[in-house]
């Protein structure tokens, strides 16, 4: 997978692809994340990539030329990339987003400052918006930066275990069951019983209700959409009835 990323700020992307799972997987050319100065594709005497809005207003807005310019270089190298606008009126970015990104040959993401993108950039050079929250950031690097964080957990040989992005919140559309490690006490709070049993079957029926429990405790909205057979439906009828005595 390459990740193409137009910025202002290339720098910001230094450290975090160098540590850990990110930068071994890059070592490892697992996946390559090139980084461009948008202003490599700006012209004019001040290489401006920004200007005052039409119709007036506070701050600047993002020029739509450079940005042509540097999607259409981009994709001459990587022609089936998709082009991704960061912005906090996009889709909400969330993991199975991440799932099918990771198919994709290569991602060009876009990010934004100031006060954001002129109109037409979105209308003609854009495959899709996404919005990493309801919050709004100074800039698309870090939406960028999450979002390819996110998308490498799916790409192969990535992660140690090859499932363990499987197991994790969202995967199958419910939290990750509570999770433990030694010491089997800690300040006075025991792990729970059955996970020292060694009963592979109780621990994964455990773990299944706890996953239930946490979901519905947490975010039940996410219910409505959640991949659950008939016993998982019967487990959470009882999480439901003993939630109400
Ligand atoms: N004026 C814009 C608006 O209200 O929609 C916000 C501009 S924001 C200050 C500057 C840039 O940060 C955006 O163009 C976008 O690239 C990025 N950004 C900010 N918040 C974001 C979010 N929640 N998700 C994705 N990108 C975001």
């Amino acid at each position: 997978m390459i990740f193409d990323v137009l910025t202002l700020f290339p720098g910001m992307f230094d450290s975090p692809l160098r540590e850990s799972i990110l930068g071994r997987a890059i070592v490892q050319q697992l996946l390559q994340v090139r980084t461009h100065n948008l202003r490599d594709w700006a012209e004019g005497k001040h290489l401006s990539t920004d200007d005052a809005p039409y119709g007036g207003g506070d701050g600047m807005v993002m020029k739509p030329e450079p940005i042509a310019r540097a999607v259409a270089e981009l994709k001459e190298k990587t022609p089936d990339a998709k082009v991704l606008l960061m912005t906090p009126q996009g889709v909400p970015f969330k993991q199975h987003h991440a799932k099918k990104l990771a198919n994709e040959l290569g991602l060009i993401f876009l990010c934004g400052r100031y006060e954001g993108f002129d109109e037409r950039v979105r209308e003609t050079l854009v495959d899709a918006e996404f919005s990493i929250g309801d919050f709004v950031l100074t800039g698309g690097e870090l939406p960028a930066m999450v979002m390819i964080d996110a998308i490498s957990r799916h790409l192969p040989g990535v992660l140690g275990s090859s499932d363990s992005a499987e197991i994790d919140s969202f995967s199958d559309g419910l939290l990750e069951y509570p999770q433990y490690t030694r010491p089997a006490v800690f300040n006075g709070m025991a792990v729970p019983k059955i996970l020292l049993s060694g009963d592979h079957g109780k621990v994964a029926a455990w773990r299944r209700e706890q996953q239930l429990l946490r979901t519905l405790q947490r975010r039940p909205e996410l219910l409505e959409r959640a991949q659950l057979s008939d016993s998982d439906r019967k487990v959470l009828d009882r999480l439901r009835n003993d939630k109400e005595k």
